[in-house]
């Protein structure tokens, strides 16, 4: 039998952004492999960034990086953790890098003797990015998730691209809008005037949505549902509710029992009526939903205020408190509210703590003031790249008695730069995209609590760093304590350090929670909400 052709879902929101399109891709996502099929999904952001590298997570939230390097919309980190598989460049397109690419091929002269405009030669360089995962044979789906809201300027070239997308592909594309059914409290009703709206406007510009998934407060009846079908021009089946949830994790489930993935295997001419288990997925919901244990850790940071700077962070902590059945509290600490006078107060009760990732100066005293106490507490402790960073800082300072210690991103002239410029960095002017990223091999060394919750040798974790541990320091480190227990070797620099005589605490220049997924919680997180479990203080 010949492999049908690789079908096309293109994933639109209307009347107002945050209405969940990543999580409603990821979990078709998720419902669709778990019948067997092959799936990606990307996403496409209309703004002009090449990429969201060089924006600060107020603007855009955690900067997600993929093994090959690409940093990318945190939207990705869904789709690998629900999926568990993984996404690469090509899986996140920027309207900044359309043009760039659209700009050097007339530079080039590949357009010699044309206008160059938006229809076709911007439109023709979306779908070619578009079809870049179709074209590779590997998936029977690919789910391409349009960013903002239809109707906004940034996105008209989008929709105009896969509407014309559409005419080529035929019965081999599909379109979901996912819209806002809101309640009105002073009239006690849901009302689906946004939505005909959102979905006229949709209509404006050529396309008439497939199916509509409609985000409520409240449960939809039959007759909004019919009413939504009449006004839409869709069929009553392909009005699919998504309620609030008290997990995103709930969601996959949520859109099977809406019947989503049938609905769109029905389109698509796969008549598949059956449904699959997602007995994993299941017995994961239950653990998180039934814990056994109840533990609170802090997290360090300088974004308190804004939880999508550290999604992935959280993420990894859910997953691997899942697998342990223990719920897993988080207390936001901010670094800069710490001093050295409040610090047991403000972690006090803590199990353990993780001091986050950054960049710049701000808050480093407060993690640095967070890891002496942690170091001579016996308190778990996990350092993630600038984490890490700090921990080295902290152990010259007051271990090593070195005086004037710093890494030099914070204080250039430092006497003594235990963290450095990495030496490929010296060079480097520009500032998007040229940090050391993506995913580089680590050898451990086997007497440490990173051997023993990875369990093999060598291991391969994602980077996204300019600076790193000052080899001219490591031997002073190693004879007062401090280990280096992971290292790249081609490169010979320093992954992981830890402290032997402490419970836990272990210190990562890599990115670890950029892996985890709900099929595999990640084993540093796994290992650390372990020690803290074991942690009787
Ligand atoms: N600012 C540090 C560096 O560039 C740490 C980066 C990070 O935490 N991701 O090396």
């Amino acid at each position: 039998m010949s492999k049908s052709p690789t079908k096309y879902i293109f994933v639109t929101g209307g009347v107002t952004s945050s209405l969940g399109k990543g999580i409603i891709s990821a979990s078709l996502g998720k419902l669709l492999t778990a019948k067997g099929y092959s799936v990606t999904i990307q996403k496409l952001d209309p703004y002009i960034n090449i990429d969201p590298g060089t924006m600060n997570p107020y603007e855009h939230g955690e900067c997600y990086v993929t093994d090959d390097g690409a940093e990318t919309d945190l939207d990705l980190g869904h789709y690998e953790r629900f999926l568990n598989n993984r996404t690469s460049q090509a899986n996140n397109v920027t309207t900044g890098r359309i043009y760039q690419t659209v700009i050097n091929k007339e530079r080039n002269g590949d357009y010699l003797g044309k206008t160059i405009q938006i229809i076709p030669h911007i439109t023709d360089e979306i779908k070619r990015r578009i079809k870049i995962l179709g074209n590779t044979g590997k998936y029977d789906f690919v789910i391409t998730e349009i960013g903002g809201t239809v109707g906004d300027i940034e996105s008209l070239p989008y929709i105009e691209a896969v509407r014309q997308l559409k005419w080529e592909l035929e019965s081999d594309a599909l379109f979901i809008h996912l819209t806002l059914v809101p309640y009105l409290k002073a009239a006690g009703e849901l009302k689906t005037k946004p939505t005909q709206h959102s979905v006229k406007m949709l209509l404006e510009s050529g396309i008439q949505p497939d199916i509509l998934v409609c985000r409520t407060e409240y449960n939809l009846n039959s007759e909004i549902r019919r009413k939504i079908a009449l006004f839409c021009n869709v069929d009553k089946e392909s009005v699919i509710e998504s309620i609030d949830a008290s997990t995103i994790y709930d969601v996959p489930l949520l859109m099977q029992k809406e019947g989503l993935d049938k609905v769109v295997l029905r389109k698509l001419g796969l008549n598949d009526n059956t449904d699959v288990e997602l007995k994993e997925w299941k017995s994961f919901l239950n653990k998180l939903k039934n814990p056994k244990k109840n533990i609170q850790i802090g997290l360090v940071g300088k974004y308190t205020e804004l939880k999508d700077a550290y999604k992935s962070i959280t993420e990894s902590v859910i997953h691997a408190g899942a697998s342990l059945e223990c719920k897993v509290n988080v207390k936001w600490i901010h670094a800069e509210e710490i001093n050295k006078t409040n610090i047991s107060e403000k972690l006090s009760n803590l199990k353990g703590v993780i001091v986050a990732p950054g960049f710049g100066d701000r808050g480093i005293e407060g993690k640095i003031d967070t890891i002496k106490f942690l170091r001579e507490n016996n308190i778990p402790f996990f350092g993630i790249c600038l984490g890490m960073q700090t921990a080295v800082i902290e152990f010259a300072r007051n271990v090593l008695k070195l005086k004037d210690v710093n890494s030099s991103e914070i204080e250039e002239n430092c006497e003594n730069p235990v963290i450095d410029l990495m030496e490929g960095q010296k060079d480097v002017t520009q500032k998007g995209g040229t940090m050391r990223l993506g995913s580089y091999k680590c050898n451990l060394e086997e007497n440490s609590n990173s051997y023993k919750s990875y369990n093999k040798k060598e291991i391969n974790e994602r980077h996204r760093h300019r600076f790193e541990f000052n080899n001219k320091y490591l031997s002073d480190f190693e004879k007062n304590g401090m280990i280096a227990v992971g290292k790249n070797i081609e490169n010979n620099l320093v992954e992981i350090i830890e402290i032997p005589s402490h419970p836990w605490f272990v210190g990562v220049q890599f990115h670890p929670e950029y892996k985890s997924t709900v099929a595999n919680p990640h084993p540093l997180f796994k290992g650390f909400i372990e020690a803290c479990l074991s942690n009787k203080k």
